[in-house]
């Protein structure tokens, strides 16, 4: 866990482009963005999807999701459009392993497929 990226760019440990955070969620710039918008949305906690969530980390998983819509507005996506997802995995292509959903957005995305590419 103390080797993970995303618990160091959580810390400020390491630097980030980071767009919002508050108590449980931080959302900073992808480094290889894929689209005109990407933005990763991680939880300040190490919680690993592979490995299965509790259920006292829902509330967690429901505070990304609304930090998603702000970051949404706030990059000027939410009406537009913008695709939300999690990598789980080695066939999605999963390169770490702390919870995150990538939030894509400012093109026509196409099929969600080729996205998943890495
Ligand atoms: P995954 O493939 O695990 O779903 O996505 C991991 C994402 O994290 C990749 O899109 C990758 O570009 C991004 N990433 C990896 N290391 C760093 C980093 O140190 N800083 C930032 N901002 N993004 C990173
Ligand atoms: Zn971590």
């Amino acid at each position: 866990m103390n080797d993970c990226i995303f618990c160091k760019i959580a810390k400020r440990e390491i630097p980030a482009d980071v767009v919002f955070e508050d108590d449980n969620v931080l959302a900073f710039r992808d480094i290889h963005p894929q689209a005109p918008v990407h933005v990763l949305l991680i939880p300040r906690k190490h919680l690993v999807p592979t490995k299965g969530l509790a259920a006292e980390d829902a509330r967690v998983v429901a505070d990304i999701f609304q930090a998603a819509r702000e970051v949404a507005e706030k990059e000027g996506v939410f009406e537009s459009g913008y695709r939300l997802i999690a990598n789980t995995g080695p066939d999605a292509g999963q390169e770490v392993e702390h919870l995150h959903f990538h939030l894509l957005g400012g093109k026509k995305l196409g099929a969600l497929v080729p996205l998943q590419l890495n």
